[in-house]
């Protein structure tokens, strides 16, 4: 603190003329956000009155890579956040961060939701849950993802666009597991059970649910808390029961929320500073009791809201192999006409 009083004062009597050079040397991390500021402020506030480093961040719903990627070495940015491998893996494949070599976050982030080379590292995850009519379905109805696909549910269930990213990290975790060839027998098994033609949002399914639509819809785990904290949705919400699929074998299909260091990263050891906060076990609870996320760290406990949907077993696959299969699984979404 010292040196910046220091170099403040030098800077204000060299430079009268310049307004906001207070600001300039204020410790400070930037941060692009595709995540909407509500979700992120409590975390950032606390590492501000943690540490002093205060954090200002830009919220955008598209555009930021490539923002990124024309400020260059300009940029500002220290820090992208966002949600899905698969924008965590544009990041990476623009070309706009760098890795990270922490020790914090490579004992506290579990390997299958971080890069290999430490380019991007979960903050949150999230199943994408399978939830069901609690009039017109029994409990146990639903095992897995692949009974989606069994002729006996035909137009019983709703769900987003395949194309969106969460269906897209749900399909390539799909050929991950069980093959190109087998994914696609299975997609196309999915589309002939749809109630309706996919649209909406995931929390518009379990809206239709509740309206007798249909009987099933994949969905993912936070907006149930979201659902169950809201006026009008708690109604939606009351009327599903959660499965976690995929108990027997290889677990429930998890995503995530992440961050990555910006590849021209001005405020670095601040902006680690900030990454590795978001780690501990205090933001990582905060996380869960005001997201209804689940913690990225397995020491830290969900909030109570989660814990009494139970415990369930996680698909370990690494996102990174997702990530691979990203692009196959858009074109299954293509091919089999899921969206038509
Ligand atoms: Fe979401």
């Amino acid at each position: 603190m010292k040196v910046f009083a220091a170099l403040k004062i030098t800077a204000l009597s060299s430079f009268l003329t310049v307004a906001p050079i207070t600001e300039a040397f204020a410790a400070e991390v930037n941060v692009y956000s595709y995540r909407q500021p509500f979700l992120i402020k409590p975390m950032f506030d606390a590492f501000t009155r943690q540490t002093g480093i205060k954090v200002n961040s830009v919220f955008a719903k598209k555009g930021l890579v490539e923002r990124l990627k024309s400020e260059g070495k300009n940029s500002p940015a220290d820090i992208i956040f966002t949600v899905d491998i698969g924008r965590l893996d544009a990041a990476l494949q623009a070309g706009v961060t760098q890795p990270v070599e922490s020790d914090i976050l490579s004992s506290s982030i579990p390997a299958a939701f971080r890069d290999p080379d430490n380019h991007w590292f979960g903050l949150t995850s999230r199943a994408r849950i399978i939830v069901t009519s609690n009039e017109r379905m029994s409990s146990g109805d639903i095992k897995s993802y692949e009974d989606l696909a069994d002729p006996k549910f035909e137009g019983k269930i709703c769900t987003r666009s395949g194309k969106h990213v969460y269906m897209v990290a749900l399909i390539a975790s799909v050929i991950s597991h069980a093959g190109e060839a087998a994914a696609k027998e299975w997609l196309t098994g999915v589309k002939n059970n749809l109630a309706r033609k996919p649209q909406g949002n995931d929390r518009a399914q379990v809206k239709a649910i509740n309206s007798g639509e249909c009987d099933i819809a994949i969905i993912n785990s936070y907006y149930m808390g979201a659902m169950v904290n809201d006026e009008e949705q708690s109604e939606w919400a009351s009327s599903v029961d959660i499965n976690f699929p995929n108990q027997n074998d290889r677990g429930t299909h998890m995503n995530i929320s992440g961050m990555s260091l910006t590849r021209n990263s001005p405020n670095k050891d601040h902006a680690i500073q900030l990454m590795e906060f978001l780690a501990s076990d205090l933001a990582q609870a905060m996380y869960s009791e005001q997201n209804h996320e689940y913690p990225i760290n397995p020491d830290v406990r969900p909030s109570g809201l989660l814990q009494s949907w139970g415990d369930f077993k996680s698909d370990t696959l690494p996102l990174a192999d997702i990530a691979k299969h990203r692009s196959t699984a858009s074109k299954l979404v293509d091919t089999v006409n899921f969206d038509g």
